[in-house]
């Protein structure tokens, strides 16, 4: 079977609105352009897979079986709004837990091949963080940094770092335009 590229989308500040670890289902607020934004990408033929830090669960903000609840009801939102995507996956360790899976490490888009025939080196991250963008050159993809949620701030911090993003993008939208003009180029 032939592998796919995909588009690893990071979750708070990325396609909902950034709380600070959102522990309620009911702080979901997914931003107006998520659905036409997932909708390009599909159609440009990627795959659409959601990864996300949750060390939330390693300090006892809130358990697995919560987060569960709450992707349930995001992927419920997506649906709502016209879009399926392939994959979720989440990290739930700490940043003193020693794991293959804290982005900017990449056991979850590892796992995201295996599990969904994905080319990783034709594949893209976005999110609003400098670990997400780097994830998606440690696994020999892209990535870019979206300057909604934390970005504006992690945006300042590029400077110090030696491998810098695809595009810093005003949003998702706008890192979709981006990533269909780069894989049309290549
Ligand atoms: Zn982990």
């Amino acid at each position: 079977m032939k592998k796919t590229p995909a588009v690893f989308l990071d979750r708070d500040g990325t396609i909902n609105h950034e709380k600070g670890y959102l522990s309620d289902e009911k702080d979901l607020q997914l931003y107006p352009y998520v659905s036409k934004s997932i909708l390009s990408l599909q159609k440009a033929g990627f795959k659409i897979v959601i990864i996300t830090n949750q060390s939330g669960i390693e300090r006892g903000y809130f358990t697995e079986k919560k987060l569960a609840v709450i992707h349930k009801t995001l992927l419920k939102m997506l649906k709502e709004v016209g879009v399926k995507i392939d994959g979720i996956y989440y990290c739930p360790h700490g940043i003193d837990d020693v794991c293959e899976c804290r982005k900017p490490k990449i056991g979850m888009a590892k796992q995201a091949e295996k599990e969904l025939n994905i080319d990783l080196k034709k594949s893209y991250v976005v999110g609003d963080s400098i670990r997400d963008y780097k994830m998606g050159y440690n696994f020999r993809g892209k990535g870019i940094l979206v300057l909604t949620g934390h970005g504006k701030k992690q945006a300042k911090n590029i400077k110090n770092e030696k491998q810098k993003p695809l595009a810093v993008s005003k949003n998702l939208y706008e890192a979709v335009k981006v990533i269909i003009n780069d894989y049309k180029k290549n």
